[in-house]
């Protein structure tokens, strides 16, 4: 079986083609500036040396899509014959409220109910849903499945998932925490079992997502009981340009002294802040390491701060579970950094962390870098949200 995986972003797209027989990439790209003067397709194909690099005006996600599938086929850079080797199509969904709780195959009841999340994720549900219908204009005898990032959060109990707020907000607006990630925080946590070689059900994991966007998750005999990121993904660890935790009056405060309405407020939050907002330098993460490096304080700073909130982040999660078998970091920087890793874990070594030097030097491979006697084991692990959401597309086509 062949599916094909698409996660669309308001201007953008991301694709894989995989077979599911063996788990092989057989195609993959990345489409930018949808909607923009600019549009560019990058698709790569098993066998293909290089990129093909398409520039052509993409005025929306049909449009785009449609390059998508003629690259998929091209004679030359091709990674299928026809169109019809592709079997089905799994959609990543950003927010699935309350109403998913695991993936499903797309039916219009479905698409009502992505539909009324909208309102509660306004900047990412709407290209999601463009996705699934271009598809469906495209590929119209194709099965959907649609595999949300809140799904694997919804077993959290409500002790985690309520705010201290008029109750009534939650039950008239969904007011409430529903976390993000999923997907990799569900990939990530399946892996420790395989890699640990113990069942997920007698398992306490943490595991750290930390890219761009930045997330945990308390996950306790493999279902999730707290996760960093609310109502919005803004809640939480200190991201690339989100600030995370802050002191909620900070808000009106800063629009009365800023002269904000709550747009302008939200783009501080969301796109101002992180580390990018305390260093000044950058959002990415190499750029800071890079300044800190060469005596930048600020930089150095934001690093600081980043690592103390993951670090308290663990701690406390270790304390709802009542203990910790393993920690695992994935996403960009949490592959990648070595020092950070080793920041983060300096420290814990009271709840029986211990991170062995020389194996945390490494990046992008599935490892272990704890000392050998190390109570709690602390893996890394690359993400692979894609092999997810077309697992879960093969499991419900089954
Ligand atoms: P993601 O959102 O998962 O793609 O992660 C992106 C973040 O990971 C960016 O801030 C990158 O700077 C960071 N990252 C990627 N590679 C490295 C690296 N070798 N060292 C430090 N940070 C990295």
């Amino acid at each position: 079986m062949k599916v094909l995986v698409i996660n669309c972003g308001s201007s953008s797209l991301k694709y894989q083609l995989i077979n599911m027989e063996n788990q092989e990439v057989l195609g993959k790209g990345l489409v930018e500036r949808i909607g923009i003067e600019g549009s560019v397709l990058k698709h790569e194909a098993k066998g293909v040396e290089g990129k093909v690099v398409i520039e052509q005006e993409m005025k929306d996600h049909k449009v785009a899509l449609g390059l998508v599938l003629d690259a998929l086929v091209d004679e030359k850079h091709g990674a299928v014959k026809e169109l019809s080797e592709i079997s089905a199509v799994g959609h990543r969904v950003v927010h699935g409220g309350e109403k998913f709780n695991g993936s499903v195959i797309i039916t219009d009841e479905v698409m009502a109910a992505m539909e009324e999340c909208v309102e509660l994720a306004p900047l990412h549900n709407p290209a999601n849903i463009m996705g699934i219908n271009a598809i469906k204009e495209l590929m119209p005898e194709v099965p959907n499945v649609g595999v949300f990032d809140t799904a694997f959060h919804q077993t959290m109990p409500k002790e985690a998932y309520l705010y201290a707020l008029p109750y009534e907000l939650y039950e008239e607006h969904g007011v409430r925490r529903y976390g993000f990630h999923g997907t990799s925080h569900r990939y990530v946590s399946e892996r420790v079992s395989a890699m640990l070689g113990k069942d997920l059900k007698d398992l306490k994991v943490i595991t750290c997502h930390l890219g761009n966007g930045a997330s945990l998750a308390a996950i306790d005999g493999g279902k999730c009981v707290d996760t960093s990121m609310g109502l919005t993904p803004l809640e939480g660890l200190v991201m690339g340009t989100r600030c995370g935790d802050i002191d909620p009056a900070i808000i009106p405060f800063v629009m009365d002294k800023e002269g904000l309405d709550t747009k302008g407020i939200n783009n501080v939050l969301n796109k101002k802040s992180g580390v990018l907002g305390i260093s000044g330098v950058s959002s990415d993460f190499r750029d800071i390491e890079n300044a800190a490096g060469d005596g930048n304080e600020r930089a150095d700073l934001a690093l600081k701060i980043f690592d103390r909130r993951v670090k308290k982040y663990i701690a406390s999660y270790a304390a709802v579970m009542g203990g910790v078998d393993a920690i695992v970091f994935t996403a960009g920087l949490g592959e990648n950094s070595a020092s950070n890793r080793k920041e983060i874990c300096e420290g814990l070594e009271f709840m029986g962390v211990k991170v062995d030097a020389e194996k945390n030097n490494m990046r992008g491979k599935e490892a272990v870098v704890s000392a050998d006697d190390s109570k709690v084991k602390v893996l890394v692990i690359p993400t692979n949200e894609e092999l997810m959401i077309a697992k879960d597309t093969q499991e419900l086509l089954k």
